[in-house]
């Protein structure tokens, strides 16, 4: 053994040391110590040198970083209500008590307590998801990209496999889902019509062979064209459907149920109900994009399209499980009891799109007398916050913001001890200061932040 490698520290005592300052497993620590202590040997053996401190160092920060990926709360100051990367949809106290209540116990998920015998799973959601989106049946999936793609399986067969889209429509959503690579794992053949900017009603009734197997419309949720454009209605392409005996399907992707241009200034995002009035036979979108549910794909539209959709084998694959049932049924009645009154509903992005300037500047002025004593310029300034999470792009939400220009550490330091704290905090910055959006943010979580700025500052 080369002298160098004596600095390669024992893994069992490092690990006792550092199962103090992180809260890991033991066996984990183990593993991701041998990694790293391995990396270090094969490294020494091609000539780098190192003491026994700084290897130690390394690994502890290696270990640190590590733990710190485990998934855990963040408040959200970016002002991107639905943020991917940061979870999509909060979900209301209703629905996270109902959780705990059904996780910990057993349920009739697939019992009927009336006759005692097998029930059927999810019958209650399925009514009251019709119900809400005035369809004649209803079911939810794994999300939306499986609902797409289960619906494809449905209607396409190896007689009839063309799937007609506009090519204004063949977009790509992110995180590896696009529209023409969607239609190639269902085994469906695309049929491109029209232009990029225009479409006509002419150009999909030009496609219409016998091998169609359906029209498929995609809301352009994450992007929108302007200039000279146009599209034939909806309307006009479900009456062209019906003569021809073909199914029109959307998917509009976001799901908003309530008018978002009642909520905020904003524009009129579809909903599910508006596009089975204008004549789709079936539609699905996200559980948690606008919908402000859980993860989940929901399915609705004509009853023997969806009966036909639940008995795809591949539906099994894709089916929801208890706790996700659970969540999205608080969610979906907590709509059916407060649609028309949407200040008092318990979903957080609804309310958190709802939220009025005023509340805003009362919030700001707490916020901004509270973090008084701290070593920094603390400001209320004017900001834009978001839908996010590919949903109407052009939204653009007035809103508050706390600036904080630290005397004693760079912005960059002080969001990266926001972010790597506890709670975890994520700002955005902005001419090179750190902002917290406060709309992003709701109000129960105003005193942890402030706590936080005041132990960094
Ligand atoms: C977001 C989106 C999807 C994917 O939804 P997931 O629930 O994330 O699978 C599909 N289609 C459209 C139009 C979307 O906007």
């Amino acid at each position: 053994m080369s002298a160098a490698l004596k600095a390669i520290p024992p893994i069992e005592p490092l690990a006792h040391s550092l199962e103090a300052t992180v809260a890991l497993p033991k066996p984990l620590i183990i593993a991701f110590i041998r990694k790293e202590v391995h990396a270090w040997r094969e490294r020494m053996l091609e000539g780098e040198s190192a003491d026994r401190e700084t290897i130690e160092a390394d690994i502890s920060k290696k270990l640190t970083a590590f733990s710190r990926s485990r998934l855990q709360p963040v408040i959200n100051g970016t002002g991107v209500l639905i943020h991917t990367n940061l979870g999509r949809s909060p979900l209301g106290k209703s629905a996270a008590s109902a959780l705990e209540s059904i996780a910990t116990g057993y349920s009739n998920l697939e019992f009927n307590l009336i006759d005692g015998t097998r029930g059927k799973r999810a019958g209650y959601l399925e009514t009251a998801l019709a119900c809400l989106v005035q369809s004649e049946a209803a079911t939810a999936v794994n999300n939306c990209a499986a609902a797409l793609v289960l619906i494809l399986r449905h209607l396409c067969s190896p007689e009839r496999n063309e799937v007609i889209v506009s090519r204004s429509e063949l977009v790509e959503i992110g995180g590896g889902f696009r529209v023409p690579e969607i239609l190639e794992t269902s085994g469906a053949k695309l049929v491109e019509v029209g232009a990029t900017n225009k479409t006509h009603l002419e150009d999909y009734a030009r496609a219409i062979t016998p091998r169609t197997a359906l029209v498929l419309k995609v809301h352009r949720s994450n992007f929108y064209i302007e200039g000279f454009t146009a599209e034939p209605e909806m309307a006009e392409i479900a009456e062209l459907c019906r003569a021809q005996q073909i199914p029109l399907v959307e998917d509009l992707g976001s799901g908003a149920i309530m008018d978002t241009d009642q909520l905020a200034p904003i524009d009129h995002e579809p909903t599910p109900q508006e596009t089975l009035k204008n004549g789709a036979d079936l539609i699905c979108f996200s559980g948690d994009k606008l919908l402000g549910g859980p993860q989940s794909g929901i399915i609705a539209g004509r009853a023997d399209l969806v009966a036909g959709v639940k008995k795809e084998p591949f539906f099994r694959a894709v089916r929801c499980d208890k706790l996700i049932l659970t969540v999205l049924q608080e969610c979906i009645d907590e709509y059916l009891r407060t649609q028309a009154k949407p200040t008092e509903t318990d979903i957080p992005n609804i309310k958190a799109l709802a939220l009025s300037t005023e509340q805003l500047q009362q919030r700001a002025a707490h916020w901004i007398q509270s973090l008084y004593s701290c070593k920094a310029q603390c400001r209320v300034v004017e900001s834009m916050a978001t839908t996010g999470g590919g949903t109407m792009p052009r939204s653009q939400i007035p809103s508050l913001a706390i600036q904080i220009q630290a005397a004693e550490i760079s912005t960059n330091q002080l969001a990266k001890q926001l972010r790597t704290g506890d709670p975890a905090v994520v700002g955005y910055i902005q001419d090179k200061q750190l902002h917290l959006d406060l709309r992003s943010i709701f109000d129960w979580q105003d005193p942890l932040v402030i706590q936080r700025i005041k132990d960094i500052l």
